[in-house]
């Protein structure tokens, strides 16, 4: 396949070339990325990608779906036994669009949704004002504690009293600590609001069983694909069959048109992946490393937002280091370790600008880093900060950082060995007659 790229466009093909080697030859930190198996990145660029599937299995708007049926009723399949949920739809483009979905299965535009703030590690579409989010309902958001960096639930109960909001919503995008998806679903009980919870970021964790499930105390729980649960980019709503069909209306025909077959048919690889003893040691290997890079920067003399963390990521408060966030990302990017940099709670500095840095460790994970690893990378980020003006020991760090990667390939050819590989279909599996 890259051979006909290759001579079709030879430009695109060396860029494609170029980013693969970038990927490989980077500390790539960012904690929402990660590197797909070679299974998952097979099943999306496949053919399916050819086909429009309007609607929901069973229920189409064009013809040829006998296999497209088949392929959605397994990813909702996997999806619903790996999340313990009685519904899944698994057609959202994004976690974005999940998300929004959720919010009009349950409110009407105008009414009142409550999210964590952008600047306090809330998503920008949990209700940000320059998201759809924040310009279709009415938001009010809700912050972290800036002394502890961790929620405060009573004010946040207050908060859900005084406003009253039809939606609470949980989850975060720059939280490094365990959320009590059991209190926010009964400070939303106890306000009358329905509690959506977004675990984009977690959701390998949950699936794991490191982090505890929302789904017992949500009536919908949204979630991107393409973060610590390792499958291609996309997004997908959860939720117990009460708001199944609102859920289902709500993505097709309320926000998207047909599902983007590829993706679904490579989430449906995902699922199967995360589904073995194999993806637990990741995600428990991912936790492992996280705490221990953690570890190493405090013993650095860094500061971290909430003192530590309990899930994958970490978020720097670089104000001690005097070193503002955007130009430690871009001196570390250019030392091939790649980050972003973020707002830290209450932040003095300006948006564009912040205090902060935002890494993690589910992409260094599946290459297979340990805990040693995750140290040396912490005496890397400390060796940037310190000589941040200095372009000859960023560049020795850059050497230093290949090295290392070197002994971690890029999993091109990485396959989870699949013990509850089902074998080939059967007839009775719905295979179509005349077809073979
Ligand atoms: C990443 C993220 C999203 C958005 O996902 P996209 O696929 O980028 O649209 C939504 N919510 C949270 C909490 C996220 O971290």
């Amino acid at each position: 396949m890259i051979t006909a790229l290759e001579q079709y466009d030879p430009q695109i093909y060396e860029l494609i070339r170029q980013e693969k080697a970038r990927q490989s030859g980077a500390i790539r930190l960012i904690p929402s990325e990660n590197y797909v198996s070679r299974a998952v990145m097979l099943a999306s660029g496949s053919c399916l990608t050819n086909k429009y599937a309007e609607g929901y299995p069973g229920r189409r708007y064009y013809e040829g779906q006998q296999v497209t049926d088949l392929i959605e009723r397994m990813a909702q399949d996997r999806a619903k036994k790996l999340f313990k949920a009685d519904h899944a739809n698994v057609q959202p483009y994004s976690g974005s669009v999940a998300n929004l979905a959720a919010y009009l299965a349950l409110a009407k535009p105008g009414e009142t949704i409550m999210g964590l703030a952008l600047p306090h590690g809330g998503h920008l579409t949990h209700g940000w004002r320059v998201t759809a989010s924040g310009r279709i309902f009415n938001s009010v958001q809700y912050g972290v504690n800036p002394d502890t960096g961790r929620f405060d639930y009573d004010r946040i109960a207050e908060l859900a009293k005084k406003h009253r909001p039809r939606i609470i919503i949980s989850g975060a995008t720059a939280y490094p600590r365990e959320i009590d998806f059991e209190v926010f679903g009964r400070i939303a009980r106890d306000t009358g609001a329905y509690h959506i919870s977004d675990i984009a970021h977690i959701a390998g964790l949950v699936v794991a069983g490191i982090h505890k499930s929302p789904v017992p105390y949500a009536d919908i729980v949204s979630t991107t694909t393409h973060k610590t649960l390792r499958g291609p980019r996309g997004g997908m709503l959860l939720c117990r069959t009460e708001h199944a069909e609102k859920v289902d209306k709500a993505v097709f025909p309320g926000l998207q048109g047909g599902p983007h077959m590829h993706t679904l048919t490579a989430i449906a690889v995902a699922m199967a992946e995360a589904d073995t003893p194999e993806f637990i040691a990741y995600a428990k290997q991912v936790v492992k490393n996280a705490k221990a890079l953690a570890e190493k920067l405090l013993e650095h003399g860094f500061n971290l937002v909430s003192g530590g963390t309990d899930n994958h990521l970490i978020l720097i408060d670089l104000r001690n280091k005097n070193v503002p966030g955007k130009k430690l990302a871009k001196a570390l990017d250019r030392a091939r370790i790649v980050s972003n940099y973020n707002t830290i709670p209450n932040d003095p500095a300006p948006p564009f600008n912040p205090s902060g840095l935002r890494i993690g460790t589910p992409a260094i994970t599946t290459r297979g880093m340990k805990q040693d690893h995750a140290k040396q990378i912490a005496g890397f980020i400390n060796k940037v900060v310190e000589n941040i003006d200095d372009e000859s020991v960023i560049e020795k760090v850059g050497k230093e950082v290949l090295l290392l990667c070197s002994q971690f390939p890029v999993p091109d050819h990485f396959i989870i060995p699949n013990k509850n590989n089902p074998g080939p279909l059967q007839d009775s599996d719905g295979l179509i007659p005349w077809l073979f």
